[in-house]
């Protein structure tokens, strides 16, 4: 049907809205009532807009869209272009359109075979719609012309420059956009024009598109334009970016995959390659074997991944390669089970050591704790004694008796932090401390570890291993020991850490805050005599390769060899002797044959050992003048020290020698300052010590000492030597003194009487401070001597001295002193 007939037949009213003359328009759009206004043919359009002054090519494939643009070719080709709002639409109403559209014509349509039509339009004015007809066979719309806003203003002028500039930068960007339109554009007069034109070069959103046709004031078109045209700028900018990284990554993987290659060719033809890639492939079913953390396996895995692309002769696949043996190498999650069965344990630990009762009972009561609560958490174990006392014997049985392996780090002399925490790997040769090199030999991730001489460690300017071992001792967290090689977090919270050391003193005090301290102060005659026959005479047959029927030592013998030829608190030099001694048999046995049977005896004992090491003075002592037996209390436990002095003509010159460090130079002068205080009591002229000189001497001057218990040994024999009286030699003592006499406590009790009774000593003087201690004493020494407390330096005259006449220099009583002690505290030289 004809479209304009039936128009014919539509009442006027429907098309003069508004009212106004009708008035036939030469251009054959079928004029509505105003002039402005006409009533077209309508293409809604379902992906483009179109602009004025542009021409487009569009492809019409719904039926009444076809119709519409058949009808538009017939008559005058005017039509009105108008975008829906959604594309879905197939036979859109009026709300599914945009109230603004463009009028145009239809240049040309060229029907295709699948019935579709393709044309090509030009838009000339933009167009609201007032009004859209229904109408078969296609919509007519009624449309009100936009009318051009006249001379463009200033702003507006710049405006267009502006944006005019701003798009020549996206065209060059893009280089999408035509030279001759680029030229073109300014030239351009109309601002509507000049937008129009470069909306359609632009890849903008539909709706961007159709606001930009919407707007009416020019100013805004361009602004809203320019906005638009600097979002899509810099998007374009980002496109390109993202494109040259993909580029050059790209790049970069095809030059290595083509180095590679070329790489593999070389070593094929050097023959290399085959068995680099067999000891690939090998590694690789070993780290997929392997139960390692979830950071190593990645970290392995990384690696690897680098191995496989070096050149297997190169000095880095080396390196590479012996890091990933490191992990490899390392038990992860390997463990040993516990066996926490605590009759077995004392059983083991009775086997491996004599006596240690109180020991032996602390280590159980751990235990029984370990495996109460299963995972160690709580301080660590530190055997505190004299070396050859058993602390890394002790250690070895509780790994036996819970049936964990062993292994043993000594920190002795360590001084470089690296030693515990390995090196990085940027060092060359680096390797990883000494703590995984210990888990590595141990094979299980919850061994028996000791640390033994903990108290030995030094820091200087390569870093503090204390620090180091912190983590490793810190049971919150020492899950996360971080070696410096490997780089990677091991897990330690499993190992059973048991630390030993001589001293306590000389470990920094945040590590000894993590240790449970034990105490093994050494042993007495009877208990070596008893450890030697009972232990070390089996081991060293045995490790000798000798049987019981060989070699058998008497009592006496074992005596004599303690007695003669160690002086130790421990027992290591005794099994020395022991095992020197085995030896010899065993070379006998060798020449002699099997039958061969040694009875060592205390006589016998020369023979093997030579001549004695050491005089057991016992009882060959003798009292004398200036000379008095101290004690002193070293790492290696506790010793017999005497203490000699002179006097001789002189000027009041006091003379210490002996290596003495500075508190026992202090000491020497309390000591001194005190005897000159007393002067008088002691029957001294009161000014004796300007004619005289003293000097107090230490044996053993290569020996560096200190301390201040030597102080009341040194007032006696300095009294003695004054006054030409003898010095009991079984008697012994030890005690700081004050200026006034007094005497004041002192450390290492157990480790000092234990050696005094080793010398034979009958008698001793200890501070009535120390009172306390006697209890650690063993029973079996209390019972062999006289333990004397003292208060005061005049017992102790009193006790040691041996004059002619006893009661002489103690004439008066002690608090009877005339001289203050304050004033005499000068003229001292030393
Ligand atoms: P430390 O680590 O304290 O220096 P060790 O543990 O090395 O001493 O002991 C030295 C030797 O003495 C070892 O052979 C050890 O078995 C032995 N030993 C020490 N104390 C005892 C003891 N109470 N019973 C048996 N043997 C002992």
């Amino acid at each position: 049907m004809d479209v304009f007939r039936l128009l014919h037949h539509t009442p006027a009213s429907t098309f003069q809205r508004g009212g106004g003359e009708k008035r036939s328009k030469p251009m054959s759009y079928v004029s509505a009532a105003k002039s402005n206004r006409v009533i077209v043919p309508l293409l809604p359009l379902r992906d483009t807009v179109v602009f004025p002054h542009r021409v487009v090519p569009l492809l019409v494939g719904r039926n009444r869209s076809i119709r519409a643009i058949e009808s538009s070719m017939e008559r005058d080709q005017k039509i009105f272009f108008v975008l829906q709002k959604a594309a879905k639409a197939n036979d859109p109403r009026e709300e599914d359109l945009y109230p603004i559209g463009t009028l145009g014509t239809v240049i040309q349509s060229v029907k295709l075979q699948d019935g579709t039509v393709k044309a090509l339009a030009e838009g000339e004015t933009r167009g609201r719609l007032l009004r859209l007809i229904p109408n078969e066979p296609f919509s007519l719309a009624e449309v009100e012309e936009i009318e051009a806003y006249g001379q463009p203003s200033l702003e507006t002028e710049a405006l267009m420059r502006t944006t005019v500039k701003l798009f020549e930068t996206y065209a060059k960007l893009t280089q999408r956009v035509n030279a001759e339109v680029v030229a073109s554009l300014s030239e351009m007069e109309d601002p509507d024009s000049l937008v129009d034109t470069m909306a359609v070069h632009i890849s903008l959103k539909l709706e961007d598109k159709q606001r930009l046709l919407e707007i009416l004031s020019p100013g805004e078109r361009l602004e809203e334009l320019y906005r638009l045209l600097r979002v899509e700028i810099e998007i374009v900018q980002m496109e390109q970016k993202i494109r040259e990284r993909v580029k050059r990554q790209m790049e970069k993987n095809q030059k290595e995959y083509y180095l590679n290659e070329q790489m593999r060719a070389i070593q094929k033809e050097l023959g290399e390659k085959d068995d680099f890639s067999t000891e690939l492939r090998e590694l690789e079913i070993r780290i997929k074997e392997k139960k390692m953390s979830k950071e190593a396996t990645q970290k392995v895995e990384k690696e690897f991944k680098k191995l496989k692309l070096m050149s297997p002769m190169s000095a880095e696949a080396t390196v590479v390669r012996n890091y990933i043996d490191w992990f490899l190498s390392l038990p992860w999650s390997d463990c040993t089970r516990d066996k926490l069965d605590l009759k077995k344990a004392e059983k083991i630990l009775d086997e491996d050591h004599y006596g240690l009762k109180d020991v032996k009972e602390r280590i159980l009561e751990y235990l029984a704790v370990q495996g109460l609560v299963k995972k160690i958490k709580g301080p660590i174990l530190c055997f505190v004694g004299p070396p050859g006392v058993g602390k890394t014997s002790l250690a070895k049985s509780i790994a036996r008796s819970m049936g964990r392996r062993f292994v043993r780090l000594s920190l002795g002399g360590v001084r470089d932090e690296a030693e515990i925490r390995g090196h990085r790997r940027t060092y060359v040769g680096a390797l990883p401390g000494k703590i995984i090199q210990s888990i590595k030999k141990a094979g299980s991730n919850n061994p028996v570890f000791l640390l033994d001489e903990v108290d030995k460690m030094s820091t200087d300017f390569r870093g503090d291993p204390s620090a180091a071992l912190l983590e490793v001792l810190d049971p919150e967290q020492n899950y996360t020991f971080n070696d410096h090689y490997l780089d990677v977090d091991y897990d330690l919270s499993k190992v059973f850490f048991v630390t030993t050391a001589n001293t306590l003193y000389s470990i920094p005090p945040p590590l000894q805050d993590r240790m449970e301290v034990i105490r093994i102060a050494g042993y007495t005659e009877p208990e070596k005599i008893q450890i030697g026959r009972k232990f070390l005479v089996s081991k060293q047959t045995k490790a000798n390769g000798l049987t019981p029927k060989n070699i058998r030592f008497s009592d006496p013998a074992i005596r004599r060899i303690i007695q003669n030829y160690t002086r130790e608190a421990g027992v290591r030099n005794l099994e020395r002797e022991i095992a020197s001694i085995c030896r010899k048999v065993a070379k006998k046995v060798l020449g002699g044959g099997k039958q061969v049977s040694v009875k060592m005896t205390a006589e016998g004992i020369p023979k093997y050992l030579g001549v004695p090491k050491y005089r057991y003075e016992r009882g060959e002592r003798q009292n004398q003048v200036g000379l008095a037996n101290g004690l002193a209390w070293t790492e290696v436990g506790g010793e017999l020290l005497t203490t000699e002095v002179t006097v001789m003509h002189g000027k009041g010159n006091l003379i210490i020698t002996g290596k003495l460090g500075e508190v026992m130079q202090e000491s020497a002068q309390a000591a001194m300052s005190y005897v000159r205080s007393r002067a008088e009591r002691l029957g001294l002229e009161k000014n004796f010590y300007q004619r005289l000189d003293t000097h107090i001497h230490i044996p053993e001057g290569a020996i560096p000492k200190d301390g201040p218990s030597a102080g009341i040994t040194m007032a006696t024999a300095i009294v003695s030597a004054l006054l030409k009286t003898p010095v009991r030699s079984d008697l012994a003592m030890t005690g700081e003194i004050t200026l006034r006499g007094r005497v004041l406590p002192i450390g290492g009790l157990k480790e000092k009487i234990l050696a005094a009774h080793r010398a034979g000593i009958k008698t001793i003087l200890i501070p009535r401070e120390n009172e306390k201690d006697i209890k650690e004493i063993p029973p079996k020494i209390m019972r062999a001597i006289e333990l004397i407390l003292v208060d005061h330096m005049d017992e102790v005259l009193k006790r040691a001295l041996v004059p002619d006449n006893p009661e002489h220099f103690l004439s008066s009583k002690p608090n009877e002193m005339t001289t203050p002690a304050i004033e005499m505290n000068t003229g001292v030289t030393a």
